[in-house]
């Protein structure tokens, strides 16, 4: 019998809130999906992506706190999906953390930066081909001298909305650098990263350029330096790899989104090099992948399930009554 005040996902699980809020966000962006006949499969794969969610209970080994986990699901790989993006950006995350204790075990010495590289705003017509041209010059730059003592980067690409209705495609990029770079011999300063930008991009203006570092920590007692550099790089890494297009964008202004899709079709927004390379496995994309997300090292399965359904109209997941049950008892 099941408990009547539990009914929906957050009701077991209030950690799960954010499910109810991206596949709302979902929902907007799908329907305007449906508005164009040459995106209408988008619209349908977007309906039924995390539309039947099935967790399990899971023990974690340190407290021994029971909580809900996330154990299958399937989800539609739509580029601009709110789901899908949360998602993919999660399952990179925790990959990224995963790896950290290697590298930093390899460049004990690493430091980050983060570099935030922009153009004038275009016309979203012209958004192919200037991400095009970034492309290119971002190339250009990697083989520049002060480039050179980068040890690793990722890179990501994030396309704004200009209030004017025009695209704003910048590049996210966070890079792990000796310390001369940041305090010393291979220091390179603010205007200098402008005066680079602009010659790669073959421009003649000075295009926006922000640089800063990653604050540096001591690590606290009984830490050990690769502990405290995963926490530094946390916040770090989860700026980066967000969302290449605010939901809130996507829905301003729905001829602009369908044009953004058709601008981005096919390509790639997300770029490694060095010793990041590969890191974030970005040819491995299961369903399995994306349900792990952020809790690899969680508990283990105890093979029990919890399935919740999207219910568009309250929007919320609810409480689905357990398939499995009925499909092994034929009474
Ligand atoms: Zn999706």
């Amino acid at each position: 019998m099941q408990n009547p005040k539990l009914q929906n996902l957050t009701d077991y699980s209030p950690d799960d809130k954010p499910w109810d809020a991206h596949k709302s966000q979902s929902d907007d962006v799908g329907g305007i999906y449906l508005r164009a006949a040459e995106f209408e499969s988008y619209a349908a794969r977007m309906r039924d992506c995390g539309g039947l969610l099935r967790f399990g209970w899971s023990t974690l080994k340190d407290t021994g706190e029971t909580r809900l986990r996330l154990r299958e699901a399937h989800f539609c790989r739509v580029r601009h999906c709110p789901v899908c993006q949360w998602r993919r950006s999660l399952m990179w995350q925790a990959r990224f953390y995963q790896s950290l204790p290697k590298i930093v075990a390899d460049y004990p010495d690493g430091r980050w930066m983060f570099l935030t590289l922009t153009v004038r705003n275009c016309a979203i017509e012209d958004l192919g081909e200037t991400l095009t041209a970034m492309n290119a010059a971002f190339q250009r730059m990697k083989v520049r001298k002060e480039f050179k003592p980068v040890q690793g980067w990722i890179r990501t690409t994030e396309v704004t909305r200009g209030r004017d209705g025009s695209a704003h495609p910048h590049f996210h990029t966070l890079m792990m650098v000796p310390p001369g770079m940041l305090n010393g011999h291979d220091y390179v300063k603010h205007y200098r990263w402008v005066e680079l930008w602009r010659d790669c991009l073959r421009v003649d203006y000075d295009p926006n350029v922000d640089v800063r570092a990653v604050k540096p920590r001591k690590p606290k007692d009984g830490q050990t330096l690769a502990c405290a550099t995963a926490e530094l790089v946390r916040g770090a890494v989860a700026e980066t790899l967000k969302y290449s297009t605010k939901p809130a964008d996507m829905v301003a202004d729905p001829d602009w989104f369908l044009e953004l899709t058709r601008q981005t079709h096919k390509r790639r927004f997300v770029a490694t090099g060095g010793a990041l390379k590969d890191v974030l496995k970005l040819e491995q994309e299961t369903d399995q992948d994306m349900v792990i997300g952020d809790d690899i090292s969680d508990g283990e399965d105890d093979g029990s399930r919890l399935a919740f359904g999207w219910d568009s109209t309250p929007r919320k997941y609810v409480r689905l009554p357990e398939r499995d049950k009925f499909k092994s008892d034929p009474d």
